[in-house]
């Protein structure tokens, strides 16, 4: 149990007088992942607290702060001065002054929105080159040739030399903010935030006594290696994983002497130097959580000309079923909410923070949900668009009443466009109904953006062909694609039953990554994906709008109409 600072008052609930201890809470969002809007976890674990009478709360966006310090003038005049040589980067601290500007202004055309965002990454291209541990670009962050094992985490958090994560943070961590909180929560939800936040956690520890607790669908997928590693828990005092509403208002309460730690639902902690997990299990009830509070966040300093804000209808997904999939291990099973609740929510983001573009985090949207939806948000007046399946439901007229409503994106796993894979992926839909979505989509001028991947276990060359052709076939209907090969994850179907799908399981050194290394008889080899994803690439994807944009998909989800971004295409396929 932890001295808190006790300098207990009364507060007045609606029922009822409470003892409340003045904990103070530091939410912070480490980086790094896309910086285009802020993201929904904090928010959601918030409103939870404050709904409970906790209100002694900060939160800190880190990621959007890391890149802002990054492409900083200060920082990129260092950088130029060393690298004089590299032509390359003579303008770059222009370059990338006007870049920021552009990007975050409302009248940017996607064009313009595009060549500021190749500026932004050729800064981060410099930054990376010289960075000694990290390759950094606008939505991802890759190691140089080091694994993610316990020695190099370590070897690496600790150099507060070239670690620019450390000097990222030593500069700005507000030492009296710290100093005044009693627990710094971290939410960890890719994997390309670990090691930041690893770097984090172990500064925080160097310069107060703080208890830290981390969470995050991330750690989440650990959820069977948190027992064996103890060294997670050298820089953090608690791990939550799963849903961190319920769990995290019962550590206050057992940080305020009212509950045992036993008792602190989803929770890992330490004992007696071994790492122990309470017994309890907790879920939210999706219909009575609060609505996510986004205090704290300066929208302008995100790289976005418009504000956006994620919403939720609902928890998990309601398929569920798809093989390789593991979106859903961390949510356990699909809980919804009334599209009413939804609005309302709505209604509150654009009043109060001025909001009129939505962008829905769910896996997939329901067609009933976005029937209801396109009912209701109509007199919103925000744009909106949203994750949807191929369904049958999503008829022509369902379609045309959506974009009606504002709805003007929507992103969709395609996957593969052969029925049998389709079959064998488990993603219950079919070529047929493809084709009419899309169709019905493209009539409706809504923007469709899908994503497939190749050489699932069992696939041919044929078929993986087949999908490409799919894809020249309706290139004219749709805004862009993203493409990649195949990729086991953990707590996938296929990761827990690899012998229904002839897939060997290879040894895995690293408990941090999540991608599996396997070896199938029946899978495309590496180069023959790459071959086929070359083809993709130059006689196809530049068929599409360039990647740089379509990997923002929360930018244009809600932004850009389908005329703007037609505009965009061009047409020049060569392909055979
Ligand atoms: S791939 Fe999408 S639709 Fe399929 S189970 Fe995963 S989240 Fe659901």
């Amino acid at each position: 149990m932890i001295a808190l600072r006790h300098d207990y008052h009364w507060h007045l609930n609606t029922k009822n007088y409470y003892y409340l201890a003045k904990v103070n809470y530091l939410f912070v969002t480490p980086p790094q992942f896309e910086p285009s809007y802020p993201s929904l976890a904090i928010p959601c674990l918030i409103a939870f607290l404050k709904k409970n009478g906790v209100e002694r709360i900060i939160h800190k966006d880190l990621n959007v702060d890391s890149y802002n310090y990054f492409i900083s003038n200060e920082y990129l005049e260092i950088l130029v001065k060393k690298y004089r040589y590299h032509r390359k980067y003579k303008n770059i601290i222009k370059d990338t002054k006007s870049a920021k500007h552009q990007i975050r202004n409302n009248s940017v055309t996607p064009k313009e929105y595009a060549a500021a965002k190749e500026r932004i990454i050729s800064a981060l291209e410099l930054v990376s080159l010289d960075s000694e541990y990290f390759n950094l670009s606008f939505n991802n962050l890759t190691y140089k040739g080091i694994d993610v094992s316990e020695d190099s985490i370590e070897k690496i958090i600790a150099d507060e030399h070239l670690n620019i994560y450390a000097v990222f943070f030593r500069k700005i961590l507000d030492r009296s903010i710290l100093m005044s909180s009693d627990v710094v929560c971290i939410s960890i939800n890719y994997e390309t935030q670990l090691l930041p936040a690893i770097t984090l956690a172990r500064l925080v520890k160097k310069i107060s006594d703080v208890k830290i607790c981390a969470g995050g669908s991330y750690l989440t997928h650990l959820n069977d290696e948190i027992l064996t590693l103890p060294y997670l828990f050298k820089y953090m005092d608690y791990i939550i994983t799963g849903e961190g509403e319920t769990p995290l208002y019962s550590l206050h309460q057992y940080l305020n002497n009212n509950k045992r730690i036993e008792e602190v639902e989803n929770l890992y902690f330490i004992q007696g130097g071994i790492v122990r997990k309470s017994c309890k299990v907790s879920y939210e009830i999706v219909k009575e959580l609060p609505t996510p509070d986004f205090k704290d966040i300066v929208f302008n300093k995100y790289f976005s000309p418009i504000k956006i804000l994620p919403i939720y209808h609902s928890r998990g997904c309601y398929w569920n079923k798809c093989k390789f999939c593991s979106h859903t291990y961390s949510y356990s099973h699909y809980r919804t909410r009334s599209s009413q609740s939804v609005v309302n929510d709505i209604k509150k983001y654009k009043s109060k923070y001025d909001c009129q573009s939505f962008y829905f985090v769910d896996e997939a949207l329901h067609p009933m949900q976005l029937e209801s939806l396109s009912e209701m948000i109509s007199d919103c007046k925000v744009r909106w668009g949203s994750q949807i399946r191929f369904e049958q439901e999503i008829t022509r007229d369902l379609c045309i009443n959506l974009k009606k409503s504002g709805y003007t994106n929507t992103l969709i796993g395609l996957e593969s466009a052969n029925d049998n894979i389709l079959t064998l992926m488990g993603k219950g839909t079919n070529l047929k109904t493809i084709y009419q979505v899309i169709d019905n989509l493209y009539n409706a001028k809504i923007n469709i953006w899908l994503m497939f991947f190749l050489g699932f276990p069992g696939e041919s060359y044929n078929e993986a062909e087949n999908t490409l052709n799919f894809i020249k076939n309706v290139q004219n209907k749709i805004v862009s694609t993203y493409g990649t090969g195949f990729v086991l994850t953990k707590n996938s179907y296929i990761h827990s039953h690899p012998d229904e799908y002839r897939v060997e399981i290879g040894k895995q050194n690293d408990y941090f990554i999540l991608q599996v290394p396997f070896k199938s008889q029946q899978a495309l080899t590496d180069e023959q994906i790459g071959v086929l994803l070359d083809i993709y690439r130059k006689k196809i994807a530049s068929n599409l709008i360039d990647l740089v944009l379509s990997n923002s998909h929360g930018m244009f989800f809600s932004y850009y109409d389908f005329k703007q971004l037609s505009l965009l295409k061009t047409q020049k396929s060569d392909y055979e």
